[in-house]
């Protein structure tokens, strides 16, 4: 096969996997699950129907138990996962991960019991148990969990809804998910990723851009009915679930997981979209500074002046890991070991997963980073983007399984502010004035990326789920329509979306965690409102800062908040 892959340098950067096990045959994988499968049946034998009974301590060694074989299960089910991303077209990672899924769910099935009895006390018994001192630990955790209870089902109920879940909602999920792993883009005859076709749209060449672009559109065909069918499927699925656990919106399930309310999103939302003038007037200006009368789509990302030229990787690594050793030592030491132990996954490479991800709360393991490595300006913020999920998990993790685990709306604060470490760096490394104008361009267009851009994509979920609601199945055309309509409604006339209808269909978020989109404007806010007091007072954030990437998910939102002084 053709490919035009430039060398960055990063080609042989390949994790570590063998701090979880040895490899896909690893005796200790088989062991790990007997085991988790005994504790949990041990478990269940022990409290099932008598939670409600159980003093503070009591509660407390049963909530660390039921920890204890999470963590066994997820430390197996990160394995096969992480294995599986380098490499889905290799069937055995792909029958690992289909058998620790199933595995997981009938664990599920036998435990969830204790989440229900936990939910079921009355308000009373609740609070009366919560404060004995025993509990300390896991009064978030606790009431967090509480929460859900107007829309939980019975036992019987949940079992059923967990055990078909795995060869429905997961199994489209995943099947989505190959889809995408397997489509090729096919650009002036050779093949390339899709990954790399993308990293085009930066380039200073319009031909370079619209072709690519093009190409995408192409390779985006083949199977689009196929990718419209999954996406309905999941869109009917989730309004079951909401009607059976009587949720009042499509969104209220995401919102109460992210620890947040109906109201405070819809504050959100109806800030960013009532300042959609500010994209439109940026893009307008920029149409100017590029020579156009109007951008086209493929022209959002086109460098100002003249192409930024490419990093190696080891360049990236000495930005990044000093851009957080200037803002505190141990913020650069920590991301400094994920090069030197091989916690990341970095070059582009056939049948890997695409884009960027850091698997955060590995139970008794440091977190994992994988990303695709192209040696542009994106790549490096990319990685400094994942290494702040990192810092984040290496710094909660002794809070263990349940607390360390963040909701989406803070789960990005650490990645947002290493970003914005790195930006600053990489400003102060560049003295030519029109290098520093693309520079700057570049970070402005990532916030309208990731804050009015990602709005529009929940405006165009927000039409997706309730029209499925409303009208029923969604033809191809139609979701075209309603995805078109989202962007037109972020870009006016300030940039021609003409050819840019199938897009929608390689965005995984829409499959894989509806209602997701907008905790990325939600972090990023939040993030950068800690950067400026950062900026403004100094050192003297620093401890607050990493205090607030201690805590975890332990505490919500408005606490987390208050100890940085928000
Ligand atoms: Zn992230």
């Amino acid at each position: 096969m053709t490919t035009t892959t430039e060398l960055t340098g990063a080609e042989d950067v390949a994790w570590d996997l063998s701090d979880l096990y040895d490899a896909s045959d690893d005796p200790r994988l088989e062991s790990d699950i007997d085991e988790a499968d005994e504790a949990a049946s041990a478990f269940r034998d022990r409290y099932h129907g008598k939670v409600a009974d159980l003093t503070a301590a009591e509660l407390a060694e049963a909530i660390e138990e039921r920890e204890r074989i999470e963590s066994i299960v997820t430390r197996v089910a990160y394995f096969a996962h992480l294995h599986f991303a380098t490499d889905m077209a290799d069937p055995p990672r792909g029958a690992l991960v289909a058998r620790v899924t199933e595995k997981g769910a009938a664990l599920d099935t036998q435990l969830l019991f204790f989440g229900l009895e936990i939910a079921e006390l009355d308000d009373e018994a609740a609070e009366a148990v919560l404060e004995g001192p025993e509990l300390e630990h896991w009064r978030h955790w606790f009431r967090s969990l509480r929460k859900f209870r107007p829309h939980l089902l019975s036992e019987p109920e949940e079992k059923i809804v967990t055990e078909k879940s795995v060869s429905g909602v997961s199994a489209w999920g995943r099947l989505y998910e190959e889809l995408l792993g397997a489509v090729k883009v096919d650009l002036d005859g050779a093949e390339i990723s899709f990954e790399e076709a993308m990293a085009k749209l930066y380039s200073a060449d319009r031909d370079v851009r619209r072709s690519a672009a093009e190409a995408v559109t192409s390779a985006l065909d083949p199977g689009l009915r196929t990718r419209t069918y999954v996406f309905n499927t999941i869109l009917l699925d989730k309004s079951v679930d909401d009607r059976l656990r009587d949720y009042p919106t499509w969104i209220s399930s995401r919102n109460l997981r992210n620890d947040t309310t109906d109201e405070a999103v819809q504050a959100l939302v109806d800030a960013a979209v009532s300042r959609y003038d500010v994209v439109q007037r940026y893009y307008t200006l920029k149409a100017k500074l590029v020579g156009l009368d109007q951008l086209a789509y493929y022209d959002r990302m086109a460098p100002i002046g003249e192409d930024p030229s490419k990093v190696s990787w080891d360049e990236a690594r000495e930005i990044v890991v000093s851009a957080y050793a200037d803002f505190a030592p141990e913020a650069g030491d920590i991301a400094e070991r994920f090069f030197a132990e091989q916690w990341i996954d970095a070059p582009v490479r056939e049948n890997k997963r695409t884009g960027a991800f850091c698997a955060t709360s590995v139970p008794g393991v440091h977190p994992y980073v994988l990303m695709n490595f192209t040696g542009d300006r994106r790549s490096i913020l990319t990685l400094a983007h994942e290494l702040g999920h990192g810092l984040h998990g290496s710094l909660a993790q002794p809070l263990g399984l349940f607390n360390a685990d963040t909701p989406l709306t803070t789960a990005e604060t650490a990645s947002v502010f290493g970003e914005a470490l790195t930006f600053k760096r990489l400003l102060v490394l560049e003295e030519d004035p029109h290098r520093r104008l693309n520079l700057l361009a570049g970070r402005i267009e990532d916030s309208i990326a990731t804050v009015f851009r990602q709005i529009s994509m929940n405006r165009f979920e927000h039409a997706a789920h309730n029209e499925r609601r409303d009208e029923g199945e969604l033809a191809p055309e139609r979701v075209e329509e309603l995805w078109l309509d989202s962007q037109k409604k972020l870009f006016a006339d300030s940039v021609d979306v003409d050819g840019y209808g199938t897009w929608w269909s390689y965005i995984p978020h829409f499959l894989s965690t509806p209602g997701y989109v907008y905790a990325y404007a939600y972090g990023f806010l939040f993030a950068l409102a800690i950067f400026r007091r950062y900026e403004l007072e100094g050192d003297s954030m620093v401890e607050p800062y990493f205090d607030v990437l201690r805590s975890g998910g332990s505490k919500p939102p408005e606490e987390l908040a208050r100890i940085v002084g928000l």
